[in-house]
């Protein structure tokens, strides 16, 4: 899978292709509109990311263009906080989604999912994730323990998904803000403490462990 980055912003084009490259995605980043739709018309890429505020030529621009042009992949806008007109704007301009920075990484993939309805590469983007009694239905996104359905937030699915990707590996309160709240949130922060204790009380006290010296895992379930 392609993915187009179209971000000027060093700092969250290269969050973008960590996270893009970890799930198997072969990224490729421009940092200003011209060169984002010259990519954008001569490759084929799986989806686009594309952020407003660009050098050159601005990202509705892009966006106009490319759609002008018949362009038939996905195309996900990132905007910013107080841009809540601009957003409808966006999508009748041609943007498939928007997400509002800052944004987590857990979000993105969620719409790259559904606007791609990936399925392809089972390792690393399967529909359905299963740990211990854990079942996890990305698309859908609901969850059962022992076959019972258990209602989660937004965020509470995140932050399980984000475990049971990395299942038995050690996560630091950090990481997990990066994974979940995305980096823009507050490093000192113990919302994701928080959060695991909401996990705790709806799926059992003993789906996540925490580690001694900081941090959470999702247990073994031998
Ligand atoms: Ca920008």
């Amino acid at each position: 899978m392609r993915a187009l980055v179209i971000e000027d912003e060093a700092r969250i084009a290269s969050f973008l292709e960590y996270g893009l490259t970890a799930e198997g995605f072969t990224v490729e980043i421009a940092d200003n509109g011209r060169d984002g739709l010259d990519l954008a018309r001569s490759r084929e890429y799986d989806v686009v990311i594309l952020d407003l505020m660009l050098p050159k030529l601005t990202g509705e621009e892009v966006l106009r263009q490319l759609r002008g042009q018949g362009f038939p992949v996905p195309v996900i806008v990132l905007t910013a906080k107080d841009a809540v007109l601009d957003r409808v704007d966006n999508l009748n301009a041609g943007a498939d989604d928007y997400l509002v920075k800052p944004f987590s990484f857990a979000e993105l993939l969620a719409r790259i999912r559904a606007r791609m309805r990936v399925g392809a590469d089972a390792a690393t983007t399967g529909s359905v994730i299963t740990h211990g009694p854990l079942r996890l239905d990305l698309p859908r996104r609901r969850v059962w323990r022992d076959d019972v359905e258990v209602a989660l937030t937004n965020r509470e699915f995140a932050l399980l998904e984000v475990f049971l990707r990395h299942p038995g590996q050690v996560l630091s309160q950090p990481q997990l803000l990066d994974l979940v709240w995305g980096y823009g949130h507050d490093p000192g922060s113990n919302v994701a403490e928080v959060y695991v204790s909401y996990l705790r009380r709806k799926l059992g006290a003993d789906v996540i462990e925490t580690v001694r010296g900081g941090g959470y895992r999702s247990a073994e379930f031998r």
